[in-house]
């Protein structure tokens, strides 16, 4: 069985700790600010899945993140707006038929 692990690194978010670098130097490499790039593609190797982690779950300010292999790329996972019931605020408006007397 070979499961497939795919991550991403969010430049914008890096604080430049260094801690990814640390736990798997082969994915991460730092510039001369301490700021991480990916090294390769983000394809993680099966063995090395654990130290990816482990630099995942440390990054103080959650720059990296796993990306699923069915997930369609571009959703954000880490925005979770609740989405509102569109039909929840339609009222729906009666005409009121006029009432014709007959004498
Ligand atoms: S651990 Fe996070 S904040 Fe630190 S260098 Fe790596 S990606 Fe950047």
């Amino acid at each position: 069985m070979s499961e497939r692990m795919t991550i991403r690194l969010d430049r914008t978010v890096c604080d430049g700790f260094g801690i990814c670098a640390k736990h798997a130097p082969k994915y991460f490499s730092l510039d001369d600010w301490g700021y991480a790039s990916l090294v390769g593609d983000g394809t993680v190797a099966e063995e090395d899945h654990d130290a990816v982690m482990r630099a995942l779950l440390d990054c103080p300010v959650h720059a990296i993140m796993e990306v699923g292999e069915h997930r369609p790329a571009g959703t954000h996972p880490v925005s979770s707006t609740a989405v509102e019931d569109p039909a929840a605020g339609i009222k729906a408006e009666d005409n009121e038929a006029e009432w014709g007397f007959t004498r």
